[in-house]
């Protein structure tokens, strides 16, 4: 009989534990901001935008234990899944990273060109994808990724197919992005350079947005005055290693960027950079860590 009792006890006890983590991943799932964070992986590029348990990461650096690090510090450890993935160019300072990810977290879905490279990087990438049955979706224009919170990614560019994938500048079909959270408008231009920003340009689109990830970790072929001109960024972010050997930033764009009255923020002197949006009708506000 007492057994009897301890047992239902401990049954009682252990079902409360559960529903407290359930109460807590809902309450989790519906009062996060969605966040934008710029990830200090060093020279390259990873951004993470978390809306509750959704995440959208758009490209993963170079390196997979460094990239795993950040994840664990912006994404909950009960959450196994990272929904998408964009790759928005084939090189490896841009999907170096992402081979770790993909054998740590289930992943629903990951968005590329058929830009392809001769890297054993890219190859291993790839492969990865095919064994873990990973859906593959064509990035191009027009394809969305919407967030539950009422945030909408969507693809600007390439616009069609890409059809020189083997082509030498796999920066020219860089993968750009444009996320919308109500008022609040956000550019990723991966390595995109200057010549095929003025296609952008010429396109038509609205391209004037709030928060600008400045191209090519700050190379002086990218990020033109004329670019500048029609996005005005408030903040401009810029992705980029320490001391690195190409001598990014330039300090011509930098000078650019001062001119366009646009906030610098570097990854390389701030570390991870966070903005958060409370919701759809407030201001994204940058978070100082
Ligand atoms: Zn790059």
């Amino acid at each position: 009989m007492k057994n009897n009792r301890k047992l239902i006890y401990s049954i009682l006890a252990a079902l409360a534990i559960v529903a407290i983590i359930l109460i807590a991943i809902i309450f989790y799932g519906k009062n996060s901001p969605l966040s934008v964070v710029f990830l200090d992986v060093g020279q390259g590029d990873a951004i993470l935008i978390s809306d509750g348990s959704q995440q959208l990461l758009i490209d993963g650096g170079k390196d997979g234990k460094l990239l795993l690090e950040k994840l664990g510090k912006y994404v909950p450890f009960w959450d196994r899944k990272i929904e998408t993935i964009i790759e928005t160019h084939p090189d490896a300072d841009h999907i170096g990273g992402l081979i770790d990810v993909l054998n740590a977290y289930q992943v629903d879905a990951v968005l590329e060109t058929k830009m392809q490279s001769e890297s054993q990087t890219f190859k291993k990438l790839e492969e990865i994808i095919a064994t873990n049955n990973i859906k593959k979706i064509e990035a191009k224009k027009d394809v969305t990724i919407k967030f539950a919170g009422g945030g909408v990614a969507e693809i600007l560019y390439p616009f069609e197919t890409v059809i020189d994938i083997n082509g030498k500048d796999t920066n020219m079909y860089s993968v750009v992005v444009k996320l919308m959270v109500g008022e609040n408008k956000f550019l990723f231009t991966g390595d995109l350079p200057t010549t095929e920003e003025n296609k952008l340009l010429s396109i038509g689109f609205d391209l004037n947005v709030d928060f600008l990830k400045i191209a090519h970790h700050g190379s002086k072929y990218a990020t033109s005055d004329e670019f500048l001109n029609k996005v005005s960024p408030a903040d401009a972010i810029i992705s980029v290693g320490k001391n690195n050997s190409y001598g990014h930033p330039n300090p011509e764009v930098l000078q650019r960027l001062t001119q366009h009255r646009a906030n610098i923020f570097r990854t390389d002197e701030s570390g991870d950079i966070v903005y958060e949006c409370i919701n759809i009708n407030s201001k994204c506000e940058r978070k100082s860590l």
